[in-house]
């Protein structure tokens, strides 16, 4: 065994040997005030408290003081009962075995069903204490002991048992819950600095009261204590009704055994009925103050509750980054959480009471937010929403509010909106900085890195479209295709790098003949170039080809291995008018056949699809028929 569990367990022992002192006192007493007032003053003994504190005491321990503490309790009664009766006997050992067995059949079964943290706030627990302690135990030891009291002594059973049951009943019921809080010095709550400024004054009036309705002998009077333990139970609380219940009953006892108040100054009623009076009004007491004090315990247990989950969920709404918004369904904010203030330079002061449409949101943005918000309301489903907010500098920044319904805890019925914002104008520049670049690469996958007009997979995109269109609208297409003349030689002559120069120089030169915007410069492969022309007829295109045959031709680019002496291109232009089941290879069939048919003619010339003629070289006028 470690030194540490030695001294837990040799604490744990110095404490059982204090909670026994401390029952052995108080059961020795209330057993000496009990036994004192039956035989020397009233012959009336309403109430046995004895087994009332013991039963707490025994509630308080382990299980292992139990031993002790019964043994302590069973010696004070004996004592007690000693010192007041005189005798010694076997009958008088064994009704000190049935209030023994009285507190231990209730302190075992609540063990068992309550465990070792025993309380009675709360309505379920103080319930199963009824049930065992005030209803089940002392009706178990009434029947041993009355018939112990009719065998021994003649005393009918029935009476024996009435007698000893209500006495022992009322006893647990105004004393246990009070001896137990003094065992776990729970009583010091009553004169707890924050608390004791109410609870004395109350609980001395209560004790004033009940002194001064029992040293009169009017019954009507008694009603006035009613009110007076509700005001102890609901303010003092649980120990407090306790103590104030406990107060009444052993100023009843005394005084009623000292012959004063309205139960000993009944006249022409026996003994028995006078005690039965006393114990009904005590009993009706205990039922007020515990079932009242119960009530409101559960109540402040909830309440503490209810401000402990409203710091917790506070604290947490407030250390988010996020700004937490509740607004009723009109958009009023109704709660607005600090960050608002590093977010939006606004306090939540000032956006309080306030709707989204007055401030903040920008205008532009307040129809799909108030859309959202009755999408949110409608199917009850959360929605999330990119917006722009006013900080108070006036500028505005990107948010993205998470929307969630706010419902009625009990009707469930949808009573606001929790909106969760979050800043993401640094998320939404980087967007917006990916879509310039995803715009930048998709531009560049459509160009031609060498001549910088479109590369062949544009052309073969914007042809199919192209054709398509035309088809709906029924306008023809035209395709100019220009091959640069004897290009092997050049790179042949001029070196490959030197050709790349050309090619850039002719692609741009044939851009500037272009002037509608609709037209299409694409490079459709090697030395070749294809301008698509969408609403051209063949005479057009013929006149654009011509036009950028005249202006390469007109550059004079030196060139050894071409018969003119300088660069020179052959075009071929074709235009058709597209329909439904065709494809755009039509048009590109078409204009490589009147390219072939420029090529083979002499080169440096347009040939249309539909020129059967012989082209000459020269002009447009000579060498292009329209259709
Ligand atoms: P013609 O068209 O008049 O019949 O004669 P050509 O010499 O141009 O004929 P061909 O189509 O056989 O040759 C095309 C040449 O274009 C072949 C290649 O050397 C050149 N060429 C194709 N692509 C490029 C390129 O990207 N850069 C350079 N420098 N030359 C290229
Ligand atoms: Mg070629
Ligand atoms: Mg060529």
């Amino acid at each position: 065994m470690s030194a540490e569990t030695m001294s837990i367990d040799s604490q744990r022992g110095t404490s059982s040997l204090r909670l026994s002192l401390l029952a052995f006192v108080l059961t020795f007493l209330t057993g000496l005030l009990s036994l004192g007032l039956t035989r020397h003053l009233s012959h009336l003994n309403p109430i046995w408290w004895s087994n009332g504190v013991l039963l707490a005491a025994v509630l308080a321990a382990r299980k292992r003081a139990w031993p002790m503490l019964l043994a302590a309790g069973g010696v004070a009664i004996l004592l007690a009962h000693v010192i007041v009766v005189h005798t010694f006997g076997l009958a008088v050992a064994l009704i000190d075995l049935c209030n023994l067995l009285e507190v231990l059949v209730a302190a075992w079964v609540l063990r068992v069903w309550m465990g070792e943290s025993f309380d009675l706030r709360g309505a379920e627990k103080l319930w199963r204490f009824v049930l065992t302690a005030v209803l089940i135990a002392p009706s178990i030891s009434g029947v041993f002991a009355s018939l112990l009291h009719h065998y021994l002594q003649g005393i009918p059973f029935l009476q024996a048992m009435m007698q000893w049951y209500f006495a022992d009943a009322l006893g647990v019921a105004t004393a246990t819950p009070v001896a137990f809080a003094l065992y776990r010095g729970q009583v010091r709550d009553i004169w707890r600095k924050d608390t004791s400024r109410q609870n004395i004054p109350l609980l001395l009036l209560l004790t004033l009261a009940t002194v001064v309705c029992f040293l009169q002998p009017s019954v009507a009077f008694l009603f006035l204590l009613f009110p007076a333990l509700l005001v102890v139970a609901v303010q003092t609380g649980w120990t407090g009704s306790g103590a104030g219940v406990l107060l009444i009953a052993l100023i009843a006892v005394i005084l009623t055994g000292l012959g004063y108040g309205p139960m000993a100054s009944l006249e022409g009623v026996s003994l028995r009925i006078k005690t039965v009076d006393l114990q009904l009004f005590l009993a009706s007491c205990s039922i007020c103050g515990t079932i009242v004090s119960a009530i409101f315990e559960e109540r402040r247990k909830l309440l503490k509750l209810a401000v402990e989950n409203e710091r917790r969920f506070r604290s947490l709404a407030e250390s988010s980054p996020d700004v937490m918004v509740l607004t009723d369904l009109a958009g009023r904010r109704l709660y607005v959480s600090s960050a608002a203030k590093t977010l939006l330079g606004w306090s939540p002061k000032e956006l309080l009471g306030k709707t989204y449409q007055s401030n903040i949101v920008h205008s532009d943005d307040v129809p799909a937010l108030e859309e959202a918000l009755s999408d949110v309301r409608r199917t009850g489903e959360g929605r999330t929403l990119t917006y722009r907010c006013q900080h108070k500098d006036g500028s505005y920044l990107w948010v993205e509010a998470s929307l969630m319904l706010y419902r009625d805890m009990q009707s469930h019925d949808p009573i606001g909106f929790v909106n969760v914002v979050r800043d993401i104008t640094s998320r939404k520049a980087a967007e917006e900085r990916m879509q310039t670049a995803y715009l930048e690469l998709q531009a560049l996958a459509e160009i031609d890195a060498l001549t910088g007009v479109a590369n062949r997979r544009h052309f073969d995109k914007v042809l199919d479209a192209e054709w398509k269109r035309a088809i709906r609208t029924g306008a023809p297409t035209a395709l100019l295709l220009i091959d640069v003349d004897w290009f092997k030689n050049y790179n042949d002559i001029y070196g490959h790098l030197e050709g790349d120069v050309c090619l850039r120089s002719i692609a741009t030169w044939i851009s500037v003949c272009i002037h509608r915007s609709t037209d299409l410069v694409a490079r459709f492969g090697g030395e070749e170039f294809a301008l698509i022309l969408p609403d051209t007829d063949e005479a057009g295109a013929a006149a654009l080809g011509e036009r950028i045959r005249e202006e390469i031709e007109a550059r004079k680019v030196v060139h050894r291995g071409n018969e003119y002496g300088h660069i020179t291109i052959s075009a071929g232009c074709a235009s058709l008018m597209p329909m439904r089941g065709t494809s755009g290879t039509l048009l590109i069939d078409a204009a490589d056949k009147a390219l072939y048919r420029a090529k083979s003619s002499g080169r440096n010339r347009v040939m249309r699809a539909s020129d059967e003629q012989e082209p000459r070289i020269g002009g447009a006028e000579d060498t292009v028929s329209s259709t």
